[in-house]
């Protein structure tokens, strides 16, 4: 089985969010279930810093191609080069410099025009390249034009009329929602303005039009597949994907056991693993030194996230005064809209011996956070998967969340009387419930054995990519004979 797996963000590539490190690992442990992948993604210029920074070996494999079918004198060329912690998996990037040369990866002249752009070049890339793919799996709204161009316009090609497609939805949240006008630079057929087509409230959505006709959908946990059917999750799509229920599934994503363990993880302080958990405490008290904090044995809470409304930030900043008479440490790694970079700046300067607030993008200090903390904090109103709980699990770092999602699928409330349980939550999304639960959890810190034996069945879970991605291969071979039938 051949699969073209295109997004927008690859680890390490380029990463903004949880999208890069899916599609970063997925293709790893693929390839050891023989499955063969090539990735598609643009030459951004972030690639370009971080291939000479890194000394990643990239070629160029083409002259300059035309988009034909877009309004856009715009050409493409595409370059080389191979995924990292692989034996073949390749990463073919479309490279533009007009379109992908802005500093930041979701920026630049427009997105809608940058979004049709790539996702057009990689079908013009597959016939430049002469590839036969099974399936071409694209990741959220910037790729799902893909599957409606290979329905329609290429309906009858006969290189690219076989391929079966798989949409995964990452974020429900980012649809991609543009005037109707982007239809024809695309140079997609005016019928497509239609209610069961990509018509959405007078505009156009992209999202949309992968959900319509991609052959199978996922997203990134259970819960989260059936939570976005309902109108409360469902962001004025649930009625288009309660209609395609049937092609719709969740599967849990995975973490990057190589990457992320404790062990070997040579961005944290000291390596430990649950032999040697004591040493997790050398971690805490090197990260206090290092953000200025009291070097003291008190429940450090962590953070690290976007700060943007779907994580929660409301019903926390009803609580942090409150949270503030704990005798704890709370750290936080995040940037975002400014009324929250703003509300957090506050806090620091009001509680600066117990709020350590780091408004900056810092995968080391990350990691430090993952390594010496006591617990992770993610009060999220939804979350998709959400992969900072997998990693504090990991690191025996203890999550705290609200029960949503990808959230709900991985941590389970602490029972003291079956000793079963890896966290702490809350279901109804409201302050007091969620400072319940950190009172919770900051109760059991100061229980040994309770807490001993939290990290245990955390640091015990699996949480790797392999069960995930036998997962995956099934669900590929559902496209497949959906294509073939
Ligand atoms: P989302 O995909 O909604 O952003 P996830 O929890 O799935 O949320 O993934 C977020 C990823 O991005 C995690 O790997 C997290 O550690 C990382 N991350 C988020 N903000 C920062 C930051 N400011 N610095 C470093 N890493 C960050």
């Amino acid at each position: 089985m051949r699969i073209a797996m295109v997004s927008y963000e690859v680890y390490p590539f380029a990463k903004v969010g949880g999208l890069a490190d899916v599609v970063g690992a997925l293709p790893k442990y693929l390839e050891r279930q023989n499955i063969n992948v090539d990735i598609y993604m643009p030459y951004h210029k972030k690639v370009k810093q971080n291939a000479e920074k890194y000394g990643w070996a990239i070629e160029k494999i083409t002259e300059k191609v035309d988009a034909s079918m877009l309004r856009t004198e715009e050409k493409f060329e595409i370059y080389k080069t191979m995924l990292p912690g692989t034996k073949g998996v390749n990463v073919f990037l479309i490279n533009n410099e007009y379109y992908f040369n802005a500093d930041e990866v979701y920026a630049g002249p427009d997105l809608a025009e940058q979004a049709i752009f790539f996702s057009y070049s990689v079908i013009e890339a597959i016939r430049k390249l002469n590839f036969e793919y099974d399936i071409v799996h694209v990741n959220d709204w910037q790729t799902a034009l893909i599957p409606v161009y290979l329905k329609t316009v290429f309906r009858d090609d006969p290189l690219l009329s076989k391929i079966a497609t798989v949409l995964t939805i990452h974020n429900l949240g980012y649809q991609g929602i543009f005037e109707p006008e982007y239809l024809r630079f695309a140079g997609l057929p005016d019928y497509l303005y239609n209610i069961d087509g990509i018509e959405f409230y007078g505009k156009i959505n992209f999202l949309k039009g992968g959900i319509i006709f991609s052959d199978i959908i996922n997203t990134v946990s259970p819960t989260y597949a059936k939570e976005i059917q309902q109108k409360e999750y469902g962001e004025k799509l649930e009625g288009v994907l309660r209609a395609r229920s049937s092609d719709l599934y969740g599967i849990l994503n995975g973490i990057d056991y190589e990457e992320f363990n404790p062990l070997t993880d040579n961005k944290i302080y000291v390596n430990y693993d649950l032999n040697t958990i004591e040493k997790k405490k050398e971690n805490k008290k090197l990260l206090q030194k290092e953000l200025g904090l009291p070097e003291r044995d008190v429940p450090m809470i962590g953070m690290i996230n976007r700060l943007v409304d779907q994580k929660g930030l409301d019903i926390m900043a009803e609580i942090m005064d409150y949270v503030s008479l704990f005798d704890i440490q709370f750290v936080l790694l995040g940037t975002g809209e400014e009324k929250y970079e703003n509300m957090f700046k506050k806090l620091g300067e009001k509680y600066p011996e117990k709020y350590s607030i780091n408004l900056k993008f810092d995968i080391v200090l990350a990691q430090k956070i993952y390594a010496g903390c006591d617990m992770f904090l993610m009060p999220s109103r939804y979350e998709p998967c959400g992969l900072g709980q997998m990693y504090s699990l990991r690191y025996g770092t203890i999550p705290i969340v609200r029960y949503t999602g990808g959230l709900a699928d991985t941590v389970k409330e602490y029972n003291p009387e079956t000793k079963e349980g890896n966290g702490f939550g809350f279901e109804g999304f409201d302050p007091a419930h969620l400072l319940k639960a950190m009172a919770r959890a900051i109760y059991f810190y100061n229980s040994k054995e309770d807490w001993n034996t939290l990290i245990k069945n955390a640091m015990t879970m699996d949480l790797s990519w392999d069960k995930s991605a036998k997962e995956y291969v099934k669900l590929y071979q559902r496209a497949k004979s959906k294509v073939q039938r």
